[in-house]
């Protein structure tokens, strides 16, 4: 089985054990510092969605690859001084954190385009360094995103730090859906709960997870 099969098998099994459908679940292609060949290959095999951390990067493999049909997901930290980039090349923004963002990403939405999708990325783990808002601002962010006509708000994104243990990758992916159930009850079109990597992803589902987020086992090890 090639690395694709052999994933989008895991998620099969793991939606199957959470009594879901494995349609419910998207699988998004990390392929930040992965080479194009290994990005041409991986859509010969039928992938389509894209997730990227560097804005440079992304928009040389943009302009290298010329697939017309692909999905581009920006996942990484957001400088402001980047938003432009992201509201002019990409089709979902997975990283929103602060007010700021929200305000500038819309200005900067070619008039025309489609709207950006949206999702709130937030700090599951509380810790004082990472990205992500706290779970008590997600609502003022919604709301923000709500009110911009170029952006549409899908939902959450999250990165728990990495835990081994399944009683731990089950508490926060616990805590998370709640959040995400919370956000969809008051914000029809939230539909989109980004959450689970290639240590936790079947933690992730059985949690209401719909977006995986892969790079190694799809690609294998990033070369310097
Ligand atoms: C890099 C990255 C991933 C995938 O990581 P791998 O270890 O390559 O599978 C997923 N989500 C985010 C936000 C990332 O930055």
């Amino acid at each position: 089985m090639s690395r694709l099969e052999t994933l989008n098998a895991r998620i099969r099994t793991a939606a199957a054990l959470a009594g879901r459908s494995a349609d419910e679940i998207i699988l998004l292609a990390v392929s930040k510092k992965q080479p194009l060949e290994r990005i041409h290959a991986l859509i010969a095999a039928g992938q389509r969605r894209f997730g990227e951390n560097y804005v440079d990067e992304a928009l040389a493999k943009m302009e290298a690859l010329q697939v017309p049909s692909l999905e581009w997901h920006f996942i990484g930290p957001i400088q402001s001084n980047k938003t432009r980039q992201l509201a002019e090349h990409f089709d979902w923004v997975q990283s929103v954190d602060r007010l700021k963002l929200v305000r500038r990403l819309n200005d900067q939405r070619p008039e025309g385009a489609e709207p950006l999708n949206v999702l709130i990325q937030v700090n599951a783990d509380a810790e004082p360094q990472k990205a992500g808002c706290d779970p008590d601002d997600i609502e003022a962010l919604a709301e923000a995103i709500g009110e911009s006509p170029k952006l549409r708000l899908r939902g959450l994104m999250a990165i728990p730090a990495p835990r081994t243990d399944p009683a731990g990758q089950a508490e926060v992916f616990a805590r998370l859906q709640a959040l995400y159930r919370d956000l969809a009850g008051r914000h029809p079109g939230v539909d989109t709960l980004s959450a689970g990597m290639s240590g936790d992803l079947e933690a992730a589902i059985a949690n209401g997870s719909t977006m995986v987020r892969v790079g190694t086992d799809l690609f294998g090890p990033r070369p310097d």
